[in-house]
């Protein structure tokens, strides 16, 4: 049935769409988890893979093209693949991609591959093992490059992006194996802006390490040069002036980028998020399990849509952080 696009009440029309598919999580990342972890949801209430795949072909009837699958880490659902297999069969996507921290990339590459997954981004925020470990509170980095290594092989894999939070205080000595690594491996490396969606809210503006900041580092050993926006993109990525690869800067702090922001969120337990930084949250999951139509959900959606954030406000004084962290909205 044809519905029509979904627009905020700020002109925005909405094509992307995160699914978080597991609060769970095998990492506890200093700026994302405590270390104990987190109180998880029930499974009951963690939407099932029928809920999840109905709600996606709503969303993509409404012109959705683009599907994120992330978490919690995604790989720790039971059947992940399975999951990404259904998703893939959705008419009207174009695009769906999985962001992991890579761990268990090893085992499910070839899986994911299969099932129809097309762009990938895995999570490393340091290329040295003790502060791996440190960051992420694993022993972990030979596994996660061993895994991306695994998705590597894959041509329909690529390209792959690897992704790394940039802190002030730790990321500095991190910036140049970076640089160094997307100009001798085929990934895009992208350094993102530490936000203030940790649990520990320990989050404060100095801690942020700036894109520009890490741009400026790279370049002077380095030469890049600034590609073209793409609309509603989140990175901006710049390629090495001698032709060496690509990298690219989300800066959600120091260049905000909700002027077209086409995104909305689905959390695990099936509230939907029209920003990261929302103080409220839409419940889907309600109507889904008490028989509504989709039509109904559709007017649920429209209606929270229309209300969607015009931006952050993360700069602003009083700005009140999110009362979910990172892992539980889906990054
Ligand atoms: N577990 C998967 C992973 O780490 O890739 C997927 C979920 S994770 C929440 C998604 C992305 O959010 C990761 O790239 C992670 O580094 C990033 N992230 C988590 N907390 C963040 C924060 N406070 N500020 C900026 N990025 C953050
Ligand atoms: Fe887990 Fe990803 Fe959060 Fe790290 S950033 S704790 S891997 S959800």
């Amino acid at each position: 049935m044809a519905r029509a696009p979904l627009v905020d009440g700020h002109g925005r029309r909405i094509g992307d769409l995160r699914v978080s598919v597991t609060d769970r999580c095998n990492f506890r990342c200093q700026y994302c988890m405590p270390a104990e972890g987190l109180p998880w949801l029930e499974r009951d209430d963690v939407l099932s893979f029928e809920e999840i795949a109905r709600l996606v072909r709503l969303f993509a009837e409404l012109g959705v093209e683009a599907v994120r699958l992330t978490g919690g880490e995604p790989l720790v659902r039971r059947d992940f693949p399975a999951l990404a297999a259904m998703l893939a069969a959705v008419p009207g996507l174009a695009d769906l991609s999985l962001t992991t921290n890579g761990y268990l990339l090893e085992r499910d590459a070839e899986a994911l591959v299969a099932a129809g997954i097309s762009r990938f981004n895995v999570s490393i925020d340091s290329l040295q093992r003790d502060r791996f470990f440190r960051m992420t509170r694993r022993d972990a980095l030979p596994r996660v490059l061993a895994g991306l290594e695994a998705l590597a092989r894959f041509p329909e894999a690529h390209p792959i992006k690897v992704n790394a939070v940039a802190l002030r205080g730790f990321t500095e000595d991190e910036v140049l194996p970076f640089a160094r690594f997307a100009r001798e491996h085929p990934y895009e490396v992208r350094f993102i802006e530490f936000m203030p969606l940790d649990a520990d809210h320990a989050w404060t503006p100095e801690d942020v390490l700036t894109g520009e900041e890490v741009r400026a580092a790279i370049h002077a050993v380095y030469p890049l040069e600034p590609e073209p926006r793409e609309p509603s993109a989140t990175a901006r990525v710049h390629r090495f002036a001698d032709g060496k690869g690509r990298i690219g800067f989300i800066n959600p702090v120091s260049e905000p980028f909700c002027d077209d922001c086409n995104r909305v969120r689905l959390t695990a337990d099936g509230k939907l998020r029209t920003c990261l930084f929302s103080l409220g949250e839409t419940d889907l999951r309600a109507p889904l399990r008490a028989g509504a139509s989709d039509d109904d959900v559709e007017t649920v959606i429209r209606d929270a849509v229309w209300r969607k954030e015009l931006k952050h406000r993360v700069n602003d004084p009083g700005f009140v952080q999110p009362a979910r962290s990172m892992s539980a909205i889906g990054g």
